[in-house]
């Protein structure tokens, strides 16, 4: 079966490779080469722990030994990862993915996709290069994705969230992650550092507020950190400096309706949707890299054996966890618990007990689901450890 995968980020490299080891025939598309795509680069224990390349290679990643939970009142907790916490550079781990897929034997094309039919069982798929055919299409173009928009997969405004911030060089070697909870709008914003660069962005909903007041916010944060970069931030005339490179980007956060209908397959018109392009992102945390592979073996699997499977094979997986953290995202940001925001109550709580430190610290690192979340942080918190 020849099978068309537009997007060689993380989900449809890995495709790519799954599928060409077991005997498919494999045309990857994407827009760009290799890219430093606006990401935190986060690689959760969990991942690191389910896929070898990501914890083994020799790709540059730095391994953090802190994470630092920051509330919006300024009350900090720190806690050391159980496990590998990983931080990529986009471009570097993209490189590796897709030269892994190229050696599995799949044919990588930088092009853009402009457009693709079915008819008579078959797709055609246009480029600026020319016209190609396959016999299964996959979208694995992101968030934006004209594949989905094709296929007639419809997210709503209330289906994302929006991110924005900097890349900015530096020598320093940092190994501490932030994260800081925000009291105006539900969100966070986090301080990543990489090999060479730091990211530093902020994400909330979509339309929630506007990106001036944003970027405002995370200037002040970064004026705690390293007041020279905020002075010029403030004063630069557009939105990058020499040392400071500016993104901005949605990120899917699907709402629990949109859980309920969503359907990422259709054995019939020989499509699936995989990683971003399906919405597979936690809501919660904005952790993506893991299930863009994940999503990506669930379907190479289900193409090998029973394409039909795919939407149970992912919502037994991981659905179940994303419709939870869905439902939890609202009370997360803006809840009250005993007279003060819920993740001021939580930093506080969890600098008395050792059992809720743990809770957190493992829900940070992705080894904490959000199905039995609160069943494990009431026993922790009275177990009085
Ligand atoms: C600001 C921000 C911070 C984030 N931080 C983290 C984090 O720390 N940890 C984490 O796990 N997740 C994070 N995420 C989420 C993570 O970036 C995504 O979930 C992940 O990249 C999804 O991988 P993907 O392969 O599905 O899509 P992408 O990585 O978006 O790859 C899609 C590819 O498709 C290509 N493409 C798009 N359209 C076309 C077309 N028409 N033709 C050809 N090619 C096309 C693009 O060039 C791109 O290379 C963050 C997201 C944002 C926006």
């Amino acid at each position: 079966m020849r099978v068309a995968i537009v997007g060689a980020g993380p989900a449809g490299a890995r495709l790519a490779h799954q599928l060409s080891k077991n005997g498919f025939e494999i045309l990857l598309f994407d827009a760009r080469e290799a890219w430093e795509k606006p990401c935190g680069g986060g690689v959760t224990s969990k991942a690191l722990r389910e896929f070898e390349f990501l914890r083994d290679g020799q790709t540059p990643k730095r391994m953090i030994s802190s994470l630092r939970l920051i509330t919006a009142q300024n009350r900090e907790l720190t806690v050391a990862p159980r496990h590998d916490f990983a931080i990529y550079s986009r471009k570097e781990l993209g490189r590796m993915m897709r030269q892994r897929a190229i050696d599995a034997g799949a044919r990588l094309y930088c092009n853009r996709i402009e457009g693709a039919e079915f008819a008579n069982g078959h797709w055609r798929i246009e480029t600026a290069a020319g016209d190609f055919t396959a016999d299964f299409l996959v979208g694995a173009d992101g968030a934006s994705s004209v594949t989905r928009r094709r296929v007639g997969v419809k997210f709503e405004p209330k289906d994302f969230a929006y991110a924005l911030g900097w890349n900015v060089k530096t020598a320093e070697s940092l190994s501490r992650v932030d994260v800081k909870y925000l009291d105006e709008f539900g969100g966070y914003l986090w301080l990543f550092p990489r090999t060479d660069h730091i990211s530093y962005g902020i994400a909330c909903g979509y339309q929630e507020t506007t990106p001036a007041r944003m970027k405002a916010e995370l200037i002040d944060f970064i004026e705690t950190q390293d007041c020279e970069l905020a002075s010029e931030l403030k004063t630069a005339s557009g939105n990058s400096t020499a040392r400071a490179s500016f993104y901005a980007a949605m990120i899917p956060s699907l709402d629990v309706s949109t859980w309920d209908q969503l359907r990422a397959c259709d054995s019939k018109r020989t499509w699936a949707l995989i990683g971003d392009a399906a919405g597979f992102v936690d809501p919660l945390t904005g952790e993506g890299i893991y299930y863009a592979i994940k999503s990506a073996d669930l379907l190479a699997q289900a193409m090998i054996n029973r394409v039909e499977d795919f939407d149970e094979m992912w919502r037994a997986e991981f659905g179940a966890e994303m419709r939870r953290a869905a439902q939890l995202q609202h009370r997360f940001y803006h809840g009250n618990f005993v007279g003060a925001p819920l993740t001021e109550r939580m930093v506080q709580f969890a600098k008395r007990h050792r059992g809720v430190r743990e809770v957190l610290r493992d829900l940070i690192a992705g080894d904490q689901g959000y199905v039995g979340l609160k069943t494990r942080l009431l026993q922790s918190a009275f177990s009085f450890t």
